[in-house]
């Protein structure tokens, strides 16, 4: 996605049965192919592992102050 996958959004490349589209191919982000699964993230079951990425997208979605955007976190004012 050129601008970045937004918040709530599911990327483009997800296919129907939940599948990456660029599995495997070098067009995938390379924070995608990065990205090391933990039992934490995954949990027991699908909507664990929603809850946990509704968390992170949460955690570090962008929000707008008087200066411009900032990344929202707990030091944040
Ligand atoms: S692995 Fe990356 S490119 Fe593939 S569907 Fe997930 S977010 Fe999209």
């Amino acid at each position: 996605m050129p601008f970045g996958k937004p918040a709530g959004i599911p990327c483009v490349q997800l296919l129907p049965d939940f599948r990456c589209a660029l599995f495997g191919q070098p067009e995938r982000p390379a924070v995608c192919a990065s990205l090391r699964p933990m039992e934490e993230m995954c949990g027991g079951t699908r909507g664990e592992a929603l809850d946990f990425l509704a968390h992170l997208e949460v955690a570090t979605r962008c929000t707008e102050d008087a200066v411009g955007f900032t990344k929202a976190s707990p030091h944040a004012r």
